[in-house]
């Protein structure tokens, strides 16, 4: 059976892109896996060059296929921020209550509310050739945090096709339109073709 390396310890994710990829025949394996933790540094300058930074870092030392996403919340008021820095803003350990009440504030001062949530996915085949798969959802910061599922910045993020914040829906509605749903849509149609 082919292996894939899934570049996150997060096991919400692994969840995740197990449920995909094991329908396609892959043995999906992550950093949980590894007996020694492999740190690396993300220092690029796009979502896309940090997901290419995780991947070919795990690729050169495993010589599998790997596949490593990057993720944030992108807001027009802010100029992009928090962008790559999302998990960072304002440091690691605040909460996101503190995070999103500050970007409503920031938000509250303009007139435009537009935000978009960006997840970049390299996929590093066995032989080398890399792909990156990017996909967007656009929204608006809500006025207040609403709802109680997801996770992060979803409570700000109003979704205007479903008339509310990506954390008042479930999880699979959410994950039909959002930007890692549709990065990993695409991934999942190349693979396919692949087959
Ligand atoms: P990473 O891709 O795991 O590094 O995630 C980056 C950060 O972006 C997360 O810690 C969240 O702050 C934010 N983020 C990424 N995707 C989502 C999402 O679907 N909902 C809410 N916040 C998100």
């Amino acid at each position: 059976m082919k292996q894939i390396m899934i570049a996150t310890g997060n096991a919400h994710k692994v969840a995740e892109f197990k449920q995909m990829l094991e329908p396609l025949g892959y043995e999906v394996k992550s950093m949980l896996d590894l007996t020694e933790a492999i740190e690396i540094e993300e220092n690029g300058t796009s979502f896309s060059e940090n997901a290419l930074i995780k991947a070919r870092a795990l690729h050169k030392q495993l010589s599998i296929a790997v596949v490593s996403d990057d993720s944030g919340l992108a807001v027009n008021a802010m100029n992009g921020a928090p962008g790559i820095y999302s998990a960072r803003f304002m440091g690691e350990d605040t909460s996101y209550e503190v995070k999103n009440h500050a970007i409503i504030e920031a938000v509250n001062r303009h007139e435009d509310r537009g935000a978009q949530f960006v997840c970049a996915i390299a996929y590093i085949e066995a032989d080398g050739k890399e792909h990156v798969f990017t996909g967007i959802v656009e929204g608006e910061i809500a006025k207040e945090c609403i709802g109680e599922g997801g996770f992060g910045y979803d409570p700000i993020f109003y979704y205007p096709p479903y008339h509310t914040t990506l954390a008042d829906v479930s999880e699979d509605m959410k994950n039909k339109v959002s930007h890692r749903g549709r990065a990993l849509a695409q991934l999942t149609a190349y693979m396919e073709e692949q087959k």
